[in-house]
């Protein structure tokens, strides 16, 4: 998977590329500003919490933005949708479970626990959930890391990564060349004319 960094600061700007991060297409919608705010960053430290804060933000955060990740038409709900699946899937299953435990009954002493047939059913959505949810979250184009200063984007489609790379490069040999000629060396020794 095409692993590459992003500035946060060009998140929060909408100066990325104009690249879909998950097709490689034109991208004119610019969303989740927010998955970029630094705010976050802590919360990719734990990968639990990371997670859920991740997939929670895509939902919260679903309206158009000045900044933000460039998306195109067809996968400007690529996030809300896994983020719909893998934030109510998880509400339900404690719900389910929460309800089998309330409604099953205390035995009287000597007789076996007989389980409400609810948690049947939380133990059967979570046979289908669990799989299913790894697969979306492990498959999925989403930030895998980061620090103050940058957001590590995992999954990314191989155009974005190769704009993104190229752009970074030219910011490196711009900064090169910038230090070269108003560095000390220049100072130091000017060059003969
Ligand atoms: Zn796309």
């Amino acid at each position: 998977m095409a692993k590459c960094v992003v500035h946060r600061a060009q998140i929060a700007d909408g100066s990325l590329p104009s690249i879909c991060i998950v097709c490689g297409d034109r991208a004119d919608h610019r969303l989740f500003a927010g998955v970029g705010s630094p705010s976050l960053a802590w919360a990719m430290v734990s990968p639990l919490f990371g997670l859920l804060a991740f997939w929670g933000s895509t939902l919260r955060d679903a309206g158009q933005s000045p900044g933000g990740f460039p998306f195109c038409e067809r996968h400007r709900n690529y996030w809300p949708r896994r983020a719909r699946f893998i934030v109510f899937g998880f509400v339900s299953l404690l719900v389910l479970m929460g309800i089998g435990f309330a409604f099953t009954p205390r035995p009287a002493p000597g007789e076996e626990v007989e389980a409400h047939w609810m948690l049947g059913v939380a133990g059967l959505w979570l046979l289908i959930y669990l799989p299913t949810f790894l697969f979306m979250h492990l498959a999925a184009v989403r930030p895998t890391g980061g620090d103050p200063g940058s957001v590590v984007l995992s999954g990314a489609s191989r155009p974005f990564v190769v704009a993104i790379e190229s752009e970074q490069k030219g910011d490196e040999a711009k900064s090169r060349r910038a230090d070269a000629h108003d560095g000390p060396q220049k100072v130091a020794r000017p060059r003969p004319t």
